[in-house]
């Protein structure tokens, strides 16, 4: 690079004294809270001063053997100097030390991700000078145990009970029961202890250099990014490890300086309801700890939400009320300046306000919503925006059913109301079993004491999850929320029994397996299944959605081949049915008699007698889902078994398939045999049966075409059925099964006398079939891509054991993602461009869509929308998703293209 372009990369950006070095545009260089912090500052706000390491310093250190960035020890150097000059006090100076916080702060908030180091540079000497300065040596040893607690346990890695176990002996010692009745010189002897474990533990003592005391916490800030936690929760929520984090290094104000002294957090509006109004908690004399810590009671901001609560502890609006107006101002500003709701934390010291971090605040999706349309209602943003706002699969939570007030309930313990939604299932009572058999092996309820970051897989693998103890805030509630997983915390009335796997409550027993209900909306644990009723999309679900269905461009309809799930897509805006897989509807144990009769007949002769039982039950089924679509366009696949979920397999079953069909037992005994698979996913499957067998095919056309003519001449919508084939790979199949299609369907209108439009396609569901679409577009009218089979074929990977290997490579790296859930958009997906150019050359106007699991994913629908499909189906629970998911994806198209 020649000299003059080449530009000096700077690792450190200060802030505070109104004015910054960065701005609330840099999140991606300073972390979200380093950038907030630079905001406030440049606009006046009053902000402790303080730096903020670079997450370009992170990637340095982990790209080069964790080591530093050698031009970064002077550059603190020097932003601590004009910290000092600020603050007017020096680091490490026994008569006048500056303290400060040391915090984490990523691109994305990662809540847990490390906790905060407070009062760095607290030593033997600075202590004493502390202690002047406040002119209160309580406070001042108080502060150092704190940080020798805090330091050893976030920086030093040891664990936090030793710490609680000491102070307990010294109020053990001193009889009392309180933090509160130790003296100065009580916690002076505290201080001693610590520090002598800490000696005892590490075999060194406690640092009592600032500077290596700053140095240990910017780089455990640095592993913290590679800690399991982390990388977990970058997972869920696709933040690549690339990133690193940021580190904010800030001087400490005290919020536990006295009565006019207190710390707290607040939401400029409710997270849990979006409702426009203050609501957060503070407590007076305290640190920031003590509010998340739940050792006192945090009191109200308001006035108003006090007599709401019937607290009597006075409101900060009341015990502050200078500052309470000055704080309002400032939250309000930054609301408006930020045009989004704020999560803030604040701390009071001896009456002065100082602002310690905003940033949008996390909120349910409830009031996501709210927010959204509140906001764009007030004229703050636009629809479109609003639009934006809302994480399209947070949506799930208000997409599950709740319980039916109607229903009986049988309550066997009542917690707090931590999560919102109801859940069903089999009690397990260790994350690791909630791995095992939670998923999409079955439904379970997490039943733990109290849950920990370990726990996080267990917990995302429950249906819901209890815990015995803790609090709104505990780890159970915050991720549970996070996870949009009901939760019911703190169920003190259920006592678990490790040993025995066993839980009691209210005098009766229940054993791992056995059901229960919980309702996160109400605190409420139940025994056994109870009665849901389904969710209600009205209100500002209903407005969003209208905003949304305004700037999409990809239709969206849903897989269903039930009159049930049919019912549900359309509640929730399916525009029609992409995929209805009719073997599906051959599960029924009424029919699955004929259709084993129809698999294991040895003749065509044997098959059309079976298949003559199954066509009126499958004209029922299509005349009842096209009365339910009404005029919509439904997506009919002909039959796609897997033949091994079909055959009897116990000497049982095969002798009642004998009875039924006349044949002999033993030579139906030989046909199954005969007919298994060694792979049955690349068996006799798709359109390879249609092609053995057409009279199979042939049935299910007639059942459909039959089914259209009843429906429309009952006086109904004339439905436009789109017959699909599957699994095809090669023009010829598609033209066979064209003439058989179109030779079927014509005779039935002939015969009926009614002319019915239908279209016939396929599922691109194959690799070669993407590379000559060309060949297939010649007769077929559109294309489905079904996702999951074409990630199967084209990695190669069974999408059944899939599950016992990709962890391991997701954890390597190697994926980003499950390709099952989320397309692979650089191989699946090119095989996807290829197929629709080359698709579209041939038939310019074939009609192109996705009905894999991938069409409900919002990074695949803006994958789909990229590609210039022309519709999603996914799953009726999440065509809701797939709409806001179309329409960000349109919106962002569109920012792409200016
Ligand atoms: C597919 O393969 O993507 C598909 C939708 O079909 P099925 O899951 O029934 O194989
Ligand atoms: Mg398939």
């Amino acid at each position: 690079m020649p000299a003059e372009t080449m530009t000096k990369t700077r690792w450190v950006y200060a802030f505070g004294g109104g004015r910054a070095d960065g701005d609330a545009s840099m999140k991606n260089l300073l972390g979200g809270k380093g950038a907030n912090l630079a905001e406030m500052s440049s606009l006046g706000l009053p902000v402790p001063p303080g730096f903020t390491i670079t997450t370009e310093a992170c990637v340095h250190y982990y790209g080069n053997e964790k080591r530093y960035p050698a031009e970064l020890e002077g550059e603190v150097a020097t932003a601590l100097k004009i910290v000092e000059q600020q603050t007017g006090k020096t680091f490490g100076d026994p008569a006048n030390p500056l303290l400060v916080s040391v915090r984490s702060g990523a691109r994305a908030s990662m809540p847990g991700m490390m906790d905060t180091v407070l009062n760095l540079g607290l030593n033997d000497q600075t202590v004493e000078g502390l202690a002047k300065l406040a002119g209160d040596r309580r406070f001042a040893f108080d502060s150092y145990r704190r940080f020798i607690q805090m330091y050893s346990n976030v920086v030093l890695d040891l664990d936090h009970h030793m710490f609680e176990e000491i102070l307990d002996e010294h109020k053990e010692r001193l009889d009392v029961t309180v933090d509160t009745a130790l003296s100065a010189d009580d916690w002076e002897a505290v201080v001693r202890d610590y520090k002598k474990a800490v000696e005892g533990e590490l075999g060194q003592a406690f640092p009592q250099d600032p500077q290596a005391q700053l140095w240990g916490a910017v780089s455990a800030v640095f592993a913290s990014w590679m800690n399991d936690r982390a990388k977990f929760y970058r997972r869920m929520h696709d933040i690549p490890e690339s990133w690193g984090t940021a580190v904010n290094v800030q001087s400490m104000v005290f919020g536990n300086m006295g009565e006019t002294s207190a710390t707290g957090v607040a939401f400029t509006r409710n997270p849990s309801t979006g409702e426009n109004r203050l609501y957060g908690e503070f407590l007076i004399n305290a640190q920031g700890e003590d509010v998340v810590a739940g050792i006192r009671t945090p009191q109200a901001l308001t006035k108003i939400a006090r007599e709401e609560m019937g607290e009597k502890n006075p409101s900060m609006e009341e015990a502050l009320p200078d500052v309470f107006v000055q704080f309002k101002a400032v939250v309000e500003k930054l609301e408006t300046h930020y045009r989004d709701m704020q999560d803030i934390e604040f701390t009071v010291e001896k009456g002065r306000l100082y602002m310690l971090q905003t940033r949008n605040g996390k909120r349910t999706a409830k009031a996501a919503l709210k927010v959204a349309v509140d906001l764009a209602s007030e004229g703050l943003i636009t629809r479109e925006e609003a639009v934006m706002r809302v994480e399209p699969s947070s949506l799930d939570q208000l997409l599950h059913p709740t319980i039916d007030p109607a229903s009986n309930r049988e309550v066997i313990a009542t917690g707090l109301p931590a999560s919102p939604g109801a859940a069903t299932g089999k009690i397990v009572f260790t994350a690791a079993d909630a791995e095992l058999q939670g998923g999409s092996v079955g439904a379970v309820i997490l039943v733990r004491e109290e849950t920990s970051p370990e726990d996080i897989r267990g917990m995302d693998a429950a249906r819901g999850i209890v815990t015995a103890r803790g609090g709104m805030t505990s780890h159970a509630a915050v991720v549970a929320r996070g996870m949009g997983r009901p939760c019911v915390s703190g169920a003190g009335e259920i006592h678990i029994d490790a040993k025995t796997g066993e839980m009691r409550a209210r005098g009766r027993t229940f054993k791992a397996g056995d059901i229960i209900t919980i309702d996160g909306s109400t605190g409420e644990v139940l025994t056994g299944d109870v009665k849901m009723i389904e969710p209600e999309l009205s209100g500002d679900f209903a407005t969003l959605m209208e905003w949304a269905d305004g700037v999409r461009r990809l239709k969206v309809r849903a897989n269903a081949e039930t009159a049930v799930d049919a019912t549900t897509a359309r509640q929730f805006g399916a525009e029609g049915i992409g995929l209805c897989r009719t073997e599906h509807m051959f599960f029924d144990p009424t029919r699955i008699q004929a259709v084993r009769e129809m698999i294991l007949a040895d003749d065509e002769a044997g098959r059309r007698t079976a298949l003559a039982k199954i066509l009126p039950m499958q004209r029922d089924d299509f005349v009842e889902l096209f009365g339910i679509m009404e005029g919509l366009p439904v997506t009919i696949r002909l039959l796609d078994p897997p033949l091994h979920e079909f055959l009897p397999h116990t000497e049982e079953d095969i002798a009642s398939v004998a009875a039924a069909s006349g044949l002999d037992p033993e030579k139906l005994k030989r046909r199954v045999e005969d007919l298994h698979e060694v792979n049955p996913m690349l068996g006799l499957r798709g359109c390879r049966l249609g092609v053995s067998f057409p009279e199979i095919y042939e049935m299910q056309v007639r059942a459909i075409i039959e089914a259209a003519c009843e429906v429309a001449t009952a006086g109904r919508p004339a439905p436009i059925p789109e017959i699909m084939h599957p699994l095809v790979a090669k023009g010829e199949e598609m033209k066979f099964l064209r003439i058989l299609t179109d030779r079927v369907a014509r005779q039935v209108i002939a015969e009926k006398g009614r002319e019915i439009e239908y279209l016939v396609g396929t599922m691109v569901e194959l690799p070669r079939a993407c590379m000559r679409a060309g060949d297939l577009a010649e007769n077929a009218e559109f294309f489905s891509f079904g996702t999951n089979d074409l990630t199967q074929t084209t990695f190669g990977i069974s999408r059944d054991d899939s599950g016992r290997f990709l962890n391991a490579y997701i954890d390597k790296g190697i994926f980003e993602k499950d390709p099952f859930v989320s397309l692979d958009q650089e191989g699946v997906g090119d095989l996807i461009r290829v197929a629709a150019e080359r698709g579209r050359a041939v038939r310019p106007d074939v009609k192109l869509g996705i009905c894999g699991e991938h069409g409900g994913d919002p990074a695949s629908i803006a994958f789909c929308e990229s590609v210039g499909l022309d519709y999603v189906s996914c799953s009726a629970y999440r065509v809701p998703i797939a709409r806001l998911a179309a329409a960000q994806a349109a919106i962002g198209e569109r920012e792409k293209d200016r």
